[in-house]
C-alpha cells in the first residue's frame, strides 16, 4: 500500500500525523509529507483512520 497527498488540497492540519506519526509529518503550517513508502500492511488501520479524518480529504490510498 502507498499514499498519495494532494498538496495542492492539504491545509497542514496535522490530523494525519496525529492518527498515523509514524506514516505522516506535517511542519508547523506547512504541508504533509510522507515518511514511509511504501506503507506496512499493519498500519493500515491507522492510515484508514487518517485518510478518513482529513478535513480536505488530500490523502489518497494506492494499493500496490
Ligand atoms: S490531515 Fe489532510 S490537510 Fe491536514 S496535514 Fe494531513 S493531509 Fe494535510
Amino acid at each position: 500500500m502507498r499514499i498519495e497527498a494532494d498538496l495542492d488540497l492539504c491545509q497542514g492540519h496535522a490530523m494525519c500525523s496525529m492518527e498515523a506519526p509514524d506514516v505522516f509529518a506535517v511542519a508547523k503550517r506547512g504541508e504533509v509529507e510522507i515518511l514511509l513508502d511504501p506503507v506496512p500492511d499493519g498500519m493500515r488501520p491507522a492510515v484508514e483512520d487518517a485518510v478518513k479524518y482529513c478535513p480536505t480529504q488530500a490523502l489518497r490510498i494506492v494499493e500496490d
